[in-house]
């Protein structure tokens, strides 16, 4: 799935809201996730992203590999 990273936090711009057709990000008090298990790898939330937060799992940024576990985290809580 594709996943949110730190840009995200207390940024939460919500563009890529509008253009998931899954309807698979969710708000969190600082940031956005997107449901692991929802999200259908359509690609169409990562470039309206201002902030570029937004990576394929396997592409996210070593220092921002924490991020993969907690956006599906998130999930489990709730
Ligand atoms: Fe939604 Fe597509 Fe982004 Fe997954 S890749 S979160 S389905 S817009």
């Amino acid at each position: 799935p594709y996943v949110i990273a730190e840009p995200c936090v207390d940024v939460m711009d919500k563009s890529c809201i509008e253009e998931c057709p899954v309807d698979c990000i969710y708000e969190g008090a600082r940031m956005l996730y997107i449901h692991p298990d929802e999200c259908v790898d359509c690609g169409a939330c990562e470039p309206v992203c201002p902030v570029e937060a937004i990576f394929f799992d396997d592409d996210v940024p070593e220092e921002w590999n924490g991020y993969i576990t907690g956006n599906a985290d998130f999930f489990v809580d709730l």
